[in-house]
């Protein structure tokens, strides 16, 4: 009998022990998780949301690139004038640098995956940023400077173990409800030509035709695949022109909001190259387009320009100069026999993050705590009293209001961009 009663005791100290271990366990991994997230994410409950945002990837451009395109401009570069800015950690599940194909898919799904995979791991498909937003009805617009097959549009339109499956890329871009769709074309973009153009999706390979096809009220979606040579980094032919037609298009066909991404794609060729003339002129084509979108989000209050890179190539470090006369100097002397770039390859350098915001929300509540200024702001025609408030307004504290850490991985600009574009 005494036994019996020992032997229950033992076993509910045992159960008292396992309960308890349970508990630590489980106290723990919460611990564990919350530390994680505090570490790298994002804040979930920071609340801010915009109609449009605009994710502008200068491929390859490291905080040396931006520091280079000051000198050559001898005046800061847009992005850097923008009021919330921070660092990007770049790297994916391979060792050593990531690529376009694992960076982009980073951005555009929120998961990190080994080199050269498209919004794809594991043997399976990650869903994109851009298939969310087309599943609310948000428009979705997709600009580059290279092929539209490249590893960065692919990876927020498309799912390819290997960013080289090129061919079943195009097909899935030609079979994607992705409303507009600009950069160059490719053989296997080609081959598809007879499918692309339909009732209410125009194909264009020219800049004049893609000014067409937006201003045709009964196109709703266009594909501009451009040739080699097309898109200039000066003059009227710009990324900052494709960027200026998307965006009017976006707008145009839907109340609803869009998503555009605008990828300055050669950047990173121009680095792998060591090609600093090449370099500036194709981040002075980026900057421009940067611009184009910062003006365009001025006038509409109600979107987020948010400007990364995907990593930095080149290793590009800018010496020290004694002025920055002498900087310039050197830079347009560059023959890079005394730094400057110091590899051909990615490096694993993060890069920068730079945000412009516009809320009318932010401007009215603005408004209404200040209240002193006597701004009319309610208008039945809307904008032009937008424009003059938002002139006034331009101290709005965003860096409060978005309330994101100064560095961020990767994957949280998908975050980000889902907290401000979807409701899910
Ligand atoms: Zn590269």
């Amino acid at each position: 009998m005494a036994k019996g009663v020992d032997n229950l005791k033992q076993r509910r100290t045992l159960w008292i022990i396992v309960a308890v271990i349970v508990c630590i366990t489980l106290v723990a991994a919460a611990v564990l998780f919350a530390l994680n997230y505090v570490d790298s994410g994002v804040d979930p409950e920071s609340g801010f949301k915009a109609k449009n945002v605009i994710l502008m990837i200068g491929d390859g451009m490291g905080f040396e690139h931006i520091a280079a395109g000051n000198i050559y401009s001898a005046a800061r570069l847009q992005m850097e004038r923008f009021a919330v800015s921070g660092e990007v950690m770049t790297r994916s599940l391979t060792p050593g640098a990531t690529d376009s194909a694992a960076a982009a898919t980073a951005m555009a799904t929120g998961v990190k995956t080994y080199n050269g995979r498209i919004a794809y791991k594991d043997g399976k498909a990650l869903e994109t940023i851009a298939e969310m937003a087309m599943d609310e009805g948000k428009k979705v617009g997709v600009v580059a400077t290279k092929a539209v097959t490249d590893a960065t549009p692919a990876a927020f339109l498309t799912h390819a173990k290997s960013r080289n499956d090129a061919e079943s890329i195009a097909s899935q871009l030609v079979a994607s409800p992705v409303d507009v769709l600009f950069g160059l074309t490719d053989e296997y973009m080609t081959a598809m030509y007879d499918d692309i153009a339909t009732d209410n999706r125009a194909l264009c390979t020219s800049f004049q035709s893609i000014a067409d096809a937006v201003q045709d009220s009964e196109v709703d979606k266009i594909f501009g695949l451009l040739e080699d040579g097309d898109i200039q980094n000066y003059g009227a032919n710009t990324l900052a022109q494709l960027t200026r037609n998307a965006l009017s298009k976006l707008s145009s066909v839907s109340d609803d909001g869009f998503l555009l991404v605008v990828e300055g794609s050669k950047i990173d060729t121009a680095s792998h190259d060591n090609d600093m003339a090449a370099m500036l002129g194709e981040l002075q084509a980026f900057n421009a387009a940067i611009s184009a979108c910062k003006e365009w989000a001025d006038m509409n209050g109600e979107t987020v320009v948010i400007v990364t890179a995907d990593h930095e190539t080149g290793g590009l470090k800018v010496p020290e100069f004694a002025s920055s006369a002498d900087a310039y100097d050197a830079l347009l002397d560059y023959d890079n026999s005394n730094g400057w770039f110091t590899r051909t390859s990615h490096s694993s350098a993060n890069v920068g993050y730079y945000i412009h915001a516009t809320s009318s929300e932010a401007i009215m509540r603005s408004v209404e705590l200040t209240d002193r200024t006597g701004v009319t702001v309610t208008d039945a025609d809307g904008n032009a009293v937008m424009t003059e408030v938002l002139d006034k307004y331009q101290e709005i504290d965003y860096n409060t209001l978005m309330d994101i850490p100064s560095e961020i991985d990767n994957t949280d600009i998908f975050e980000l961009i889902r907290q401000w574009l979807l409701t899910e």
